[in-house]
């Protein structure tokens, strides 16, 4: 597993550089968030032997799970699923990052239940760029009261805003709606934020996201393989 989980670390890793050069970005300033939900904590460890530091989780169990098996590497854990307020503990001693804040009470609890021994928690604003009713996410007019309000709580440190844009092969809406959240980055920026993050683009889109400003591109499949769900992994 290790040699395939490196392989395919280094063909994400080429597509990751190639588009951040066609976009005449500087080599690097595109992150790579390695998506690690449902697979062991082997998959992590043989993931972080080929270079990865930053691992992203959906379901807070295996958060909790993985971040105690593997606490021995300096491994930083982004919390990229949908949360509700009464899971936010856990997220909130062991994240660095949570990606998915689309309300001001999940807000308000991890700041609350942010331990004082570590650095603010990193967030981002979840929005809901495609407007789908079943989607999670602030909507897009929402946002900047809902970022403000986030940017003052004392525990937590507003990066910028993330993004799941609705699953279609159509990629000009793909690119469109990419690019709205960029605009609203550019806005808050302007009315005296300081966001430094975008974290959109996956396995199938990351070269159209890094097009559009993506600061950090979130890949699971491409890394890991396909993901079989109510099974563990070997
Ligand atoms: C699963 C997931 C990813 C990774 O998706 P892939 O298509 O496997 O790269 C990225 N972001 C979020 C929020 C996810 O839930």
């Amino acid at each position: 597993m290790s040699l395939s989980i490196a392989g395919a670390l280094a063909s994400v890793q080429q597509r990751l550089d190639a588009a951040t050069a066609a976009t005449r970005r500087p080599a690097g300033s595109v992150a790579l968030l390695a998506v690690s939900k449902t697979f062991p904590a082997d998959a992590v460890r043989a993931a972080h032997a080929a270079g990865v530091t930053a691992f992203g989780e959906n379901y807070v169990q295996e958060l909790v799970e993985k971040s105690t098996t593997l606490a021995e590497l300096p491994l930083e854990w982004h919390f990229i699923g949908p949360l509700q307020s009464n899971k936010t503990r856990p997220v909130a001693e062991r994240a660095d990052w949570v990606h998915t804040v689309d309300r001001l009470k999940i807000a308000e609890r991890l700041s609350a239940q942010r331990p004082a021994a570590l650095p603010p928690l990193n967030v981002c604003v979840q929005v809901n760029v495609s407007g789908e009713a079943t989607k999670s996410g602030v909507a897009l007019e929402d946002a900047p009261a809902l970022a403000r309000a986030v940017a003052a709580l004392p525990n937590l440190k507003l990066r910028g805003l993330m993004c799941i844009p609705e699953p279609t092969e159509d990629t000009a809406r793909l690119a469109e709606q990419f690019a709205a959240l960029r605009r609203l980055l550019e806005t808050l920026n302007a009315e005296g934020l300081a966001l430094d993050t975008l974290s959109m683009g996956m396995s199938a889109d990351l070269e159209l996201a890094i097009a559009e400003g993506a600061t950090v591109v979130r890949v699971g499949s491409a890394i890991f393989g396909a993901r079989v769900y109510g099974a563990p992994q070997a």
